[in-house]
Formats: structure tokens, C-alpha cells, sequence
């Protein structure tokens, strides 16, 4: 391969998206010594990955669909998450309940979730059984009790999309990654056997900037704009990926211990009702997405349909589009492959070359980002003389906010933030479970300036010294980077015109 011009815009690997892909990479690559820059044309995580179900699970429905390999591979790694970063990993028990008009058969849900829990490898204190009606109505008594047939209760583990990017791309950038969000690609020329000339566009709060870089090897995890980026770039590409569109919403504490698996009554597709942040998260909806990614919005009947079929499980409660605190919409880029039901198209990973040298990706889930990570990177690597190993590096490193050393007891390190901290427990643990082993930097930038730890929204514990530490140290540039992405505060709470003014105006006022 040609030698660089030793510049900082000449790199080793170009990654475009900033999604979990394009931050896994980002961090492998610079993991193992490759002069890397990640760009990202909005926010980290502003794509799909910060707006999926947040679960490292091996998806107990798509047993149903024979995709054995993709589930086992994905309770494997949701292992190896929770090594890498137990902060942002917590295992958490569903329920499948077999109610009047239930699809499935009892031998066949307790058949289900024994191969669940096999190909997961039998993970010891989270081995699924079965409760009668009697024991399923004094665990969730907020579940419609009539025809219960009980419910099949398995583990799987809950996770934080958008946190998982940031601190990815944070530790990219500690191994001497450029990463570099609100930079969007727009030109890609040259490329094997010479360099990649790319050229970027940057904008912020100072105006425009054209960018101009090169790269041995471009990796473009651009998600659902995969078509579109192709597209723009090579006219005569032909499409790859399949879009579908997934709606969440968030309406208040349904039951605070558990997740449900159910099946709506109308299409008989299954969903889930989950705890999330003392509130309850709703989803998803599956239907083919055509048009343009930017202008996905949350339409009027895919809330209704989850708000009917949720109604259809609860005890004494009806929701109301009242209830709706916020909902958010996802895209799938999942791999094309004939017509059918979305919900049955395959989430098996494709990674591709473009003809003029540019690898891609389609299909693939949050839970094996790791894995996709590497093998995407192993087969860039070929044709591009980066550095690679087998996995280890990226298997062994914990996260930015998963370095705990040998202890695993999350609740003494949030007892020993609280007490060195001088931190009500709240708080310790609070801070705790959103950054790992980082919550004693948000709480020292509170010790040291007391005005920066008052709570910013009444029942709610973020501070304006989370704000100061997300600008400072997590790429957040605007309020609702903030808001969206680094604290669930916009998907958990309705914020009145009054209290988000007040709350830009804190934000303008951070002396970063
Ligand atoms: C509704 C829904 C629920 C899901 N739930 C789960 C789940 O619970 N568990 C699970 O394991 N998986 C889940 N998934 C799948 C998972 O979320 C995705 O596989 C994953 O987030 C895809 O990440 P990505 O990096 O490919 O895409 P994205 O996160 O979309 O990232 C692509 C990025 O590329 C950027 N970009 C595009 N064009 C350019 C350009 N020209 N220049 C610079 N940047 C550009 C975009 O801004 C975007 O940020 C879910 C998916 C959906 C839709």
C-alpha cells in the first residue's frame, strides 16, 4: 500500500456512523494500534442505536424461526457484555404468559426456553421455570389474570443502546482515535491500489467546515443509510438492505420487577412490556420503511396499535394516548431477502464490499456489536494492511466505565461512592449504574462545584454537573444530545416549554 502524508487527516481506517458498528470498529481498530478517525454525521448514536428495545438478548422468538446460530452467538456475547461492562448490563427476568388465546402451547414454551437456556450455557442463578396462575398472579398482579394458563419466566439482560456507542467511541478515542461527531461524509474518491480521499463536511456551533482526509481503509456502518450513502457515492450500487420500522413508547410504571413477552391479539406478533427508568417501555412495532431515514417519524397508528395491545394484558388499567410520557422510532437495516413478514426477515449480519473498495454492513443487533465489530474489521483488514488479532484484545479490555477490577459487586462500589464521595446512596447508586467506574469523576466535578448538583428536573437525579461531565468528556454538543442520548430524561419525563428553557439556559451557561 502507498505511505500516508503524515498529517492527522491521514489515517489508517476511516469509519463512517457513529452507530454501535461504526463505534465497535473505531475501538478495535485503535485497540490494536490503527490510526483510526470516526465520523459521525450527527450525533454518536443518534441512528438506530439509540432507539432499539435496549436488550442484550438472543431474541426467544427467533427460536421459533430456526435461526439457532444468531441466538446462541447472542447469549454468548451477552455474556461476555456483562463482563465488559456489568454497568451497562443488567439481567433482568420475563415473563411469557399464557393467557386465553395464547398461540403457544405450555410443552412448547418450556421446551422454548430450556434451548434458550442451554444455548446460553446454562448461565448458573438465571435459570428460567414456570408459575402456575396462582404463583403469576402474586408476581404481577398488574397482568390480566382471567384464562391464565400461568407463564414461563426466562432472563435476559438490559442494557443502555446509546451509552454502549458513547463509551465505545470514548475509548477509541483514548487509544488515539479522531472521533469526530456532526461530520458527515459527502465525497469519496480514489481507493485501492492508492488512498481513500474522503471529504467531509463538519458542522458546529463555530459554522461549516469542508475536511479533507485520507485513509488506507474506509468501513462506511452507516445503518439504514447504507442504500442512500451507496447510492450517493456509486450511482449504479444496487440496493442491499431491507428497512422496517420499529416504534417504542414510554408511558408510566406498569410492573417495576419484570419484563413481559406477549403476543398482540390483533397480528399475533410478539412485544415487549419493560421496566425502564421507573417508567415503562413499550415495543416494538415491525413494518417495511421506504423513504428517507432523516424524516422517519412516529405515526399515530403504530401508537395505538402498541397502546390496544398492551391494554389487552393489563388487570385493572386502560392506557390512554394521555399516557404516552414519549415514543421514539427506530429503523432496521436488515438484509434483503425476498418479501414476507418484516418480523420473520432474517437479522443474520452481511458484510460486503463495495466495487471501489469500501466495506459495509447490513443486518446484525446491538448484542453482538463486538463480534460484527471484529469481523468486519478482519475483513477490511485483508486488503488493507491494518492490524488485527483474533479478538482478544477487544474481549479482555473492559469498557471506560467497566473497569471494576476483581470485584463484581456493583452495589459496594456504589457504597464506597457514597461514602468517599460523601454522596446519599441515591445518588452513588444512580451515578453508579449510568458510569460505571467514571461516577466518581461526575462526583468530584460536583464536590468541586456545589452549584452544579442541584437536580435539574423535580423526582429526577441528573444534575447540571452530568451536563458539564457529558460535555466535557462524552461529545455532547447540544441539549438534547444531552437529553436523548447520554440521560433518558426525554424519553422518561414530559418536559414543559418552561423547564426546557430553563434547562438551555443551563446548558449555555456550563463553563466547559
Ligand atoms: C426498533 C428496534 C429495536 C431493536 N432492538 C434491539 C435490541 O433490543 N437488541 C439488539 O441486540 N438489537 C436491537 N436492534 C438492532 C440494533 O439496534 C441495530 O442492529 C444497531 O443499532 C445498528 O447499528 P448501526 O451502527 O448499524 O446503525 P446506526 O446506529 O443507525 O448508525 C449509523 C450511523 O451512520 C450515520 N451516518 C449515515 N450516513 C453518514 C455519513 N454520510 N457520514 C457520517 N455518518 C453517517 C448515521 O447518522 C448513524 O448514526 C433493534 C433495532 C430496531 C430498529
Amino acid at each position: 500500500m502507498p505511505d500516508h502524508p503524515r498529517d492527522s487527516r491521514a489515517v489508517d481506517l476511516l469509519v463512517i456512523g457513529g452507530g454501535i458498528f461504526g463505534a465497535g470498529v473505531a475501538r478495535e481498530a485503535a485497540l490494536l494500534g490503527n490510526r483510526v478517525a470516526l465520523l459521525e454525521k450527527g450525533d454518536l448514536a443518534q441512528g438506530t442505536s439509540s432507539q432499539s428495545t435496549k436488550l442484550l438478548h438472543g431474541g426467544l422468538r427467533y427460536l421459533e424461526h430456526g435461526q439457532f446460530s444468531l441466538v446462541r452467538e447472542s447469549l454468548r456475547e451477552r455474556a461476555v457484555q456483562a463482563e465488559l461492562a456489568p454497568h451497562l448490563a443488567s439481567p433482568l427476568p420475563f415473563l411469557v404468559p399464557l393467557g386465553e388465546g395464547s398461540r403457544l402451547r405450555p410443552w412448547k414454551l418450556k421446551l422454548g426456553l430450556w434451548l434458550y437456556d442451554w444455548l446460553a450455557g446454562r448461565p448458573a442463578g438465571f435459570r428460567p421455570g414456570f408459575l402456575s396462575p396462582e404463583e403469576l398472579a402474586s408476581a404481577a398482579p398488574a397482568l390480566v389474570q382471567t384464562g391464565s394458563r400461568g407463564a414461563g419466566r426466562y432472563f435476559d439482560w438490559q442494557t443502555y443502546d446509546s451509552r454502549l456507542v458513547v463509551e465505545c467511541a470514548l475509548q477509541a478515542a483514548q487509544h488515539g482515535a479522531q472521533v469526530a461527531p456532526r461530520t458527515e461524509v459527502v465525497d469519496i474518491q480514489g481507493g485501492p491500489p492508492d488512498l481513500f480521499r474522503v471529504r467531509a463536511q463538519t458542522t458546529g456551533a463555530r459554522g461549516t467546515e469542508v475536511q479533507e482526509w485520507t485513509a488506507r481503509c474506509i468501513v462506511a456502518t452507516t445503518g439504514p443509510w447504507t442504500d442512500r450513502f451507496r447510492s450517493r457515492t456509486w450511482p449504479e450500487a444496487a440496493p442491499r438492505s431491507r428497512l422496517t420500522s420499529g416504534v417504542h413508547i414510554v408511558v408510566p410504571k406498569i410492573d417495576p420487577k419484570q419484563a413481559w413477552l406477549i403476543t398482540a391479539p390483533s397480528d399475533g406478533r410478539v412485544f415487549f412490556v419493560i421496566p425502564f427508568f421507573g417508567q415503562t417501555l413499550i415495543g416494538t412495532t415491525d413494518r417495511d420503511f421506504e423513504g428517507d431515514p432523516d424524516r422517519a417519524q412516529v405515526e399515530s397508528a403504530d401508537v395505538a396499535y402498541l397502546l390496544s395491545a398492551t391494554n389487552a394484558y393489563l388487570q385493572d388499567r386502560r392506557l390512554t394516548e394521555s399516557d404516552v410520557i414519549s415514543s421514539f422510532i427506530g429503523l432496521r437495516a436488515l438484509v434483503r431477502s425476498g418479501k414476507g413478514h418484516p418480523s420473520h426477515a432474517s437479522r443474520e449480519k452481511c458484510i460486503f464490499e463495495s466495487p471501489a473498495g469500501v466495506w459495509h454492513i447490513v443486518g446484525g443487533k446491538l448484542t453482538t456489536w463486538r463480534l460484527i465489530a471484529h469481523a468486519i474489521l478482519r475483513r477490511a483488514a485483508a486488503g488493507g494492511g491494518l492490524r488485527v488479532d483474533d479478538g482478544e484484545r477487544s474481549r479482555r479490555t473492559p469498557l471506560p466505565g467497566g473497569c471494576f477490577g476483581l470485584s463484581s459487586d456493583r452495589g459496594l462500589a456504589a457504597r464506597e461512592l457514597a461514602r468517599h464521595g460523601r454522596l446519599e446512596m441515591e445518588v452513588a447508586t444512580h451515578l453508579e449504574c449510568r458510569y460505571g467506574s467514571r461516577a466518581a469523576e461526575v462526583a468530584e466535578i460536583a464536590r468541586d462545584h456545589p452549584q452544579l448538583g442541584t437536580p435539574l428536573l423535580p423526582g429526577w437525579l441528573e444534575t447540571p454537573a452530568e451536563m458539564l461531565y457529558t460535555r466535557r468528556f462524552e461529545f455532547a454538543e447540544t441539549l438534547e444530545d444531552f437529553l436523548r442520548r447520554r440521560t433518558p430524561l426525554a424519553l422518561t419525563t414530559k418536559i414543559s416549554a418552561a423547564e426546557r428553557s430553563r434547562l438551555e439556559r443551563i446548558w449555555a451557561e456550563l463553563r466547559v
